[in-house]
């Protein structure tokens, strides 16, 4: 048996929200179904946030809707408050998303709200779901746990302080997000083990975007610390519209490439998987598809882990 890993991809969510023009909904729903035909089982399809702050997230219900009848499809909505919840509980989301900033000036940018404001806030929707949504899973992304644009350095014992808050609060899956893309492999295994050491298994998963160039070596520096759940995004979209100076997520063809040669089973077929860049296109002819292994091709040598 091979060991498993996990990608969610999160392009349809982080990967739009920074693009240029909105992606119309059916081609939206496109582009998700030939992510999930890839063999991809987690996609993070939108976020029920204000169609004001974020125009590319307004058909988010339509789109979850959609997602929701695709079998086998784990569908994640990021949603940064209650009333976002209960729009993703009713759309159907098997999983939400809660964001919560470790630093205080993203999280006033972001959210409006300090971070142990924004923990209790999970806090709340925490026990609404228990009484109006009890088969729907809770996660919490840890946004700038690795550095932030506006705030520079974020103390580790900052980010281990927060994680404990969520996970006495009930959160049970803690992500770490490097959201602006400033980590460097040596800062997510110390801060890994520093957060493991405290909240144990409750932290499962890791967010990286590829900023500085650093993002597959933060993923492999990841997986070396155990995290066997990450978060991608196809052709390496993304940014964070209040997080200035934030590039693209990793790559997803290109993280899948790299653990697949090593022997991890992803479940997802490399040759579909850079198919689906090709629906991603045609409904954002404007936008720059990035990675390496569409640009090289699949190399011969290259064989699946499972
Ligand atoms: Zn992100």
């Amino acid at each position: 048996m091979k060991e498993t890993v996990t990608i969610c991809e999160v392009g349809p969510r982080d990967g739009l929200q920074m693009a240029a023009s909105i992606m119309a909904t059916p081609a939206k729903c496109a582009w998700i179904a030939a992510l999930a035909a890839s063999g991809l089982r987690e996609i993070e399809v939108g976020s029920f946030v204000p169609a004001r702050l974020i125009p590319q997230m307004a058909d988010t219900d339509a789109v979850v809707r959609f997602a929701r009848a695709i079998p086998g499809l784990t569908v994640v909505a990021l949603a940064p408050n209650l009333r976002g919840a209960e729009a993703a509980v009713a759309a159907g989301a098997h999983r939400i998303s809660v964001p919560v900033s470790i630093s205080a000036g993203h999280s006033r940018a972001n959210l409006n709200r300090t971070p142990d404001e924004q923990v209790a806030v999970v806090a709340g929707i925490l026990a609404w779901m228990q009484d109006n949504a009890p088969g729907t899973e809770l996660e919490v992304a840890c946004s700038t746990a690795f550095g932030c644009s506006i705030d520079g350095i974020i103390p580790q014992a900052e980010v281990v302080r927060i994680a404990a808050a969520l996970a006495e609060a009930g959160v049970t899956q803690i992500g770490l997000a490097d959201t602006v893309g400033y980590a460097n492999p040596a800062q997510i295994k110390s801060t890994i083990r520093a957060v493991r050491a405290e909240i144990g298994p409750a932290l499962v998963g890791l967010h990286l975007h590829d900023t500085l160039g650093l993002g597959i070596a933060n993923a492999l520096a990841g997986l070396e610390a155990g995290i066997r759940d990450f978060d991608a995004a196809l052709a390496g979209l993304g940014g964070c519209p209040f997080a200035p100076g934030a590039s693209g997520n990793i790559v997803t063809e290109d993280l899948v490439f790299m653990l697949e040669s090593m022997g991890f089973d992803t479940g997802i077929d490399l040759a579909r998987l850079l198919a689906a860049r090709a629906p991603l296109h045609a409904g954002l002819p404007d936008e720059t598809l990035h990675g390496q292994l569409a640009k090289a091709g699949i190399p011969r040598i290259f064989h699946p882990a499972a």
